[in-house]
């Protein structure tokens, strides 16, 4: 299972996709890359766009260097889709423990049993936290 629907925790999702493991990928938040969505309007990347290629999707030819925060909120959202990542959104990750072959997953909605799934990857390695570090909302002055 994935924690975190940003960035860093679908290109994570993807990455195990890939490799034939399907993730849970859970949010507090309703949709996927919220904290993108919720910086201000006139954002643009400061990485430019060969650079930010979240498990080896790279932005499509004709999107700006510097992709714009519309642009890295589709990009996102539209690989998860495309991969028919399984998401759960609106749920926020209260705890988490490990059991015998399964993790507890503590949730504001209740408690989830995720399964480890083995092979193809180790047992230690289901749990991604990509809860990222920056939590404030901004927005562009008018
Ligand atoms: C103004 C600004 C410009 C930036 N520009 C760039 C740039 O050009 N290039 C770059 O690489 N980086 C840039 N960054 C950094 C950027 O934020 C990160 O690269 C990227 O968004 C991090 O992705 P992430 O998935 O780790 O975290 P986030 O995008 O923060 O995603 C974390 C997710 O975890 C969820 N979450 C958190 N806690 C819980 C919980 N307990 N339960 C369930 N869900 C939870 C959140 O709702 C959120 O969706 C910029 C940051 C800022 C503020």
């Amino acid at each position: 299972m994935v924690i975190g629907a940003g960035q860093g925790g679908i290109a994570s999702a993807l990455a195990l996709n890939d490799r034939g493991v399907a993730a849970l990928v859970v949010d507090e938040a309703d949709q996927v890359a919220s904290r993108w969505q919720a910086r201000y309007d006139r954002l643009r990347l400061n990485t430019s766009r060969p650079n930010i290629t979240p498990a080896g999707r790279p932005y499509p030819k004709g999107h700006a260097e510097f992709p714009t925060r519309e642009q890295a909120v589709e990009h996102i959202r539209g690989h998860a889709r495309d991969a028919g990542l399984e998401l759960l959104l609106g749920t926020r990750v209260e705890r988490l423990s490990r059991g015998n072959g399964s993790w507890t997953v503590e949730t504001g909605n209740g408690e989830i049993e995720v399964c480890l799934r083995r092979p193809p990857i180790e047992p230690w390695a289901v749990a991604v936290a990509a809860s990222g570090r920056t939590r404030s909302k901004r927005r562009s002055a008018r």
